[in-house]
């Protein structure tokens, strides 16, 4: 059987962050909808909240972004939320997929 998911995290887009709160994102797990409607009657711990490191960071080879992967492995963090603002206009989407699945790390698309 499947280990049940306990903790995740968001990685979110760093430009939209220049104008979001994540608000969106913390609200909708909260209330479990949309991506989080998965985890209803479940403890999900929301471990971190993260951004990219910027659109000049290259997601296969930034070190900061390669050290926030691993401390999310470190972290036991058991999904990665890749947050609808990345998923809806990142260029490197693709990459950060690669990123993660470079660590090991379990993730889906999608918050709000
Ligand atoms: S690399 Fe993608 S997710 Fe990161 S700031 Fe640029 S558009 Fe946003």
């Amino acid at each position: 059987m499947e280990k049940p998911v306990e903790k995740i995290a968001i990685l979110h887009c760093k430009k939209s962050g220049t104008v979001c709160t994540g608000a969106a994102c913390f609200r909708t797990f909260y209330d479990r909808k949309k991506s989080f409607a998965q985890y209803e009657g479940q403890t999900v711990e929301l471990s971190a909240y993260f951004d990219c490191n910027g659109c000049e960071a290259d997601k296969l080879a930034d070190p900061g972004f390669t050290e926030k992967l691993e401390r999310m492995g470190q972290e036991h963090v058991d999904k990665i939320h890749i947050a609808t603002c990345a998923v809806h206009k990142c260029p490197q989407l693709d990459k950060i997929k690669q990123a993660l699945d470079r660590q090991h790390l379990a993730w889906e698309e999608g918050t709000h």
